[in-house]
């Protein structure tokens, strides 16, 4: 199997990466020494350029790559897609909101009505609105079925939410919020779910920061009171919002993202060893060096296959098939990534413990050293990853009984 990209494919790819690059030329600081999640959402000036860089993007219809050409899109292929997605993370530029673009579009794409799509979409295509994603609870996380967050029908039109959602990235930056409450107060587990586009400035929503250990502020509590939603703004039908949500979770798990951090991290290390001298020999020199570089190359190449992988496979629109792919996806990005951190965090001694500043050499690794073990909890934890992967095919073995906290005790 050949996968050399095409003449097109690499034209494309440079056409993105000088893209980016010029784009990052006007980045704040906060950029320059890493960005990630921290520049972005906690950041006022970071947050700025990333509002102003969804603007151009959406302009130029990145943001919108692969919708279909009547809803603004251009229909772009899943190779399209995944060569943006590189150049973009690659440059570490900032625009592209991955949970209205990347989990909430796709979603609304399968699932919402033409009044829906009409609505919806051409703000997120245009760049025009941040999105939050309102899915766990205090008591909901890995079993995310038993959440208690409630919709109850008022009127034809209107739905009235009460509840609480926790760990929302970005809810404290976002005009809307998709949620998932449940409308069926006699139900239990995944039925009688369904899922909301909600306006974060309706009364009744109150968010409240939860700070890292430096401050920094990404992650927030949301507390709902009495919040009116709109009947038209249910995606899916009523008590259908399971279905809705394990597809949106397939979009959330395809692991390109870690893969291209890992390799902007690794040419920039790359660089490091072969232009640093300790004991007055090149780092690259030092065998252990060499070889711990050459099986983090390895391991992207094959993690960039398997979030490729993910890809086609949603790109047939078998979401249940790409299940399990983009746990295996998600569990060796995470991991990975932690051990791809760490040695970065090693070889560049003191200087992989410099936050900012004109002394860091290459990049911030430590935010990214410090973010990678959240990651194998964000978006369902590796643990339950595995579970996944265990029951479906082509492993299909018997799914667990959920354990009863109670009898756990005794
Ligand atoms: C960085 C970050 C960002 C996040 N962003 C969002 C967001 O934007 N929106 C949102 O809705 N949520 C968000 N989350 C929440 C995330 O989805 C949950 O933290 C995750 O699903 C785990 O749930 P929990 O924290 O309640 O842990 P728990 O479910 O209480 O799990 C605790 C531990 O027990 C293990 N465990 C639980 N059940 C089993 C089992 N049956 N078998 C084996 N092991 C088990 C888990 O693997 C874990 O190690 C974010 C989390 C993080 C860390």
């Amino acid at each position: 199997m050949d996968f050399k990209l095409t003449k097109e494919e690499l034209e494309l790819k440079e056409y993105y990466e000088d893209f980016f690059a010029d784009a990052m030329k006007e980045a704040p600081t906060i950029f320059k020494h890493g960005g990630g999640f921290e520049a972005t959402y906690s950041d006022d000036e970071g947050f700025a350029f990333h509002q102003k860089m969804a603007k151009i993007m959406g302009e130029k219809g990145m943001l919108s790559l692969p919708w279909p050409k009547g809803l603004g899109g251009s229909e772009a292929s899943i190779m399209h897609q995944l060569i943006f997605n590189e150049a973009r993370e690659v440059s570490r530029c900032p625009g592209y909101d991955f949970i209205g673009c990347g989990m909430f579009a796709p979603s609304l794409l399968a699932f919402a009505n033409d009044d829906q799509k009409a609505r919806l979409l051409p703000p997120i295509a245009n760049g025009d609105v941040q999105y939050c994603q309102g899915w766990s609870e205090p008591d909901a996380g890995s079993d995310l079925a038993s959440l208690t967050s409630t919709a109850e029908k008022v009127d034809d039109e209107h739905w009235v939410i009460n509840g609480q959602k926790v760990w929302t990235t970005a809810a404290h930056r976002s005009d809307c919020m998709f949620i998932l409450v449940r409308t069926d107060p006699n139900s239990s587990g995944s039925k009688g779910l369904s899922v909301f586009h909600l306006d974060m400035n309706t009364p009744g929503i109150e968010v409240r920061p939860l700070y890292y250990m430096n401050g920094s502020h990404v992650y927030n509590e949301v507390f709902l009171k009495d919040v009116k939603v709109y009947d038209k703004d249910l995606i899916g039908d009523e008590g259908n919002g399971w279905q809705v949500t394990l597809a949106t979770m397939t979009f959330e798990r395809s692991g390109m993202g870690f893969f291209s951090t890992g390799r902007l991290v690794m040419n920039r290390i790359i660089e490091y060893v072969k232009n640093t001298k300790r004991n007055g020999k090149l780092l690259s020199e030092n065998a252990t060096i060499r070889q711990e570089i050459a099986k983090i190359y390895a391991g992207l190449e094959a993690g960039t296959m398997m979030a490729y992988r993910v890809g086609s496979i949603q790109a047939k629109g078998d979401y249940m098939g790409a299940a399990s792919v983009a746990s295996e996806s998600k569990i060796f990005g995470t991991e990975f990534s932690k051990h791809i951190f760490d040695f970065a965090t090693k070889v560049l001694g003191l200087y992989g413990m410099i936050e900012e500043g004109d002394a860091t050499p290459l990049l911030n690794v430590v935010e990214e050293y410090q973010c990678a073990p959240g990651l194998t909890i964000a978006g369902g934890s590796n643990e339950i990853q595995r579970c996944i992967i265990s029951w479906m095919a082509p492993l299909s073995m018997p799914r667990w009984k959920l354990m009863d906290p109670a009898a756990m005790k005794k």
